[in-house]
């Protein structure tokens, strides 16, 4: 097959991955992870506030004494060991009284949602999601060949009567409700009390199911983070959650807590997927939990992160131009900005990078091309000089920019855009 172009290949590929196709902002995202610009833009943790010594120890551990299994194919479930761990990880949150039977550990939470996609989706099914939502599940919907239609959320989470409407809209063709309720990616915003029940009782009484991604929960700032809601209703919840943001993602480990009535077509679906989990992955995370004080750490993560956040939105007031607003998140990596009526998170992106800052402008978090007066703004990677001087070079262009559409009118169109999943750049963007 030398010589042979893309072209060759265009009419051999399936349906499900035509919609795929690489994006400008991909290329720009190499050039944003240069030492001199400040990015603003993954959902990277602060790996550097692990205890890595120690956690080096215990990887020897799990190489040198438990190499037998660590390094051996294991069961598709996951491990029995993790299943019991990940249950009490489980009870922190809230949720009492899983079985590790109805728990299934997949590689990260992207699995975990890629498996919910082949357990319930047809081409042409209609996933509801929060209007913004995660990029990456936005890259599996669109895989499975589904549509998805977004929901509105304010400074409380989803808006239930949105929500309502949007479901008879659909006439009942709606699979399930993809939904991050605490500290979401990317708004930065968390579903209320009051909402839970809320939302639960309209999925419940228009038998929606309920598809709970939870990475976040545990990454909390301040006041009571409101139990999942999972830990409200056993029946027709999936929760999603994984150990990238509380321990290491590098480790890929997350998992789902699934009825038991389905549990055993998502480990068929697992297995013919990616036949079990990794074993050295699942020891590795198993001895952190038994071993190393975990709870300690996570508390480690929120202060750093507390701190970092603070930084944002001091430097957001300080030095943002007029017009611009965004959220007060209590947890989570992420703040969502919307920027002043005239300005183009995407168009602008160029002139960002070369002003050394990088952000992901908001069109990557819907299906539907808005999203252009919007950008997510990453504080947890960043220490809190670099998040300053991030918003700083970011405000600069911005001032910038508004200060030419004053003299020339707009310089570059606003462009609606297809599938958002275009965007969907990779590991860079988590
Ligand atoms: N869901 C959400 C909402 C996320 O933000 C992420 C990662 N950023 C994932 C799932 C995927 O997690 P993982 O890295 O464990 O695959």
């Amino acid at each position: 097959m030398t010589g042979t172009t893309q072209d060759d290949y265009t009419d051999r590929y399936a349906r499900r991955v035509r919609g795929m196709t690489t994006s400008e902002i991909r290329a720009l995202f190499a050039v944003a992870s240069r030492p001199e610009v400040v990015s603003l833009a993954g959902g990277q943790p602060y790996i550097a506030a692990l205890p890595l010594d120690a956690v080096g120890e215990m990887m020897n551990k799990v190489g040198a004494d438990l190499g037998t299994t660590s390094l051996q194919y294991g069961i598709g479930q996951g491990t029995i060991e993790l299943r019991e761990h990940i249950c009490q990880v489980m009870e922190l949150s809230g949720i009492t009284g899983a079985s590790p039977d109805d728990v299934v550990v997949t590689v990260g939470g992207q699995q975990a949602l890629d498996l919910v996609a082949r357990l319930f989706l047809d081409p042409g099914d209609v996933v509801l999601a929060e209007g913004p939502t995660y990029v990456g599940a936005l890259g599996v919907f669109q895989a499975a060949q589904a549509q998805v239609r977004h929901v509105a959320m304010d400074a409380d989470g989803l808006i239930p009567a949105a929500l309502e409407e949007a479901i008879v809209a659909t006439g009942g063709r709606a699979k399930f409700l993809y939904t991050i309720p605490t500290y979401q990616n990317p708004a930065g915003v968390t579903l209320t009390e009051e909402r839970r029940e809320q939302v639960l009782d309209i999925c419940e009484r228009h038998g929606l199911l309920v598809v709970e991604d939870d990475p976040y929960g545990m990454l909390s700032f301040e006041g009571e983070t409101p139990r999942p809601l999972r830990a409200r209703r056993r029946e027709g919840v999936f929760y999603l959650s994984t150990f990238s943001k509380t321990f290491a993602p590098g480790l890929r480990v997350g998992w789902i807590l699934a009825p038991h009535a389905v549990r055993e077509k998502l480990v068929m679906a697992s297995e013919a997927n990616i036949l079990c989990p990794s074993a050295f992955a699942q020891s590795a995370v198993t001895q952190y939990l038994a071993t190393m004080p975990w709870r300690e750490q996570l508390k480690t993560y929120r202060e750093i992160y507390r701190d970092r956040r603070d930084a944002m939105l001091d430097a957001l007031r300080d030095l943002m131009p007029a017009g611009t607003t965004w959220t007060r998140p209590n947890g989570g990596l992420f703040v969502w900005a919307t920027i002043p009526d005239g300005l183009d998170s995407k168009a602008m992106m160029p002139r960002a990078i070369a002003a050394r800052v990088a952000y992901v402008p908001g069109t990557g978090f819907y299906a539907d091309g808005t999203g252009t007066s919007n950008m997510r703004l990453n504080f947890s990677f960043p220490p809190p000089d670099r998040i300053r001087e991030g918003i700083r070079r970011l405000a600069g262009v911005m001032e910038q920019e508004l200060a030419l559409r004053a003299v020339f009118g707009p310089t570059t169109p606003q462009r609606r855009r297809g599938p958002a999943a275009a965007d969907t750049p990779g590991p860079d963007l988590a």
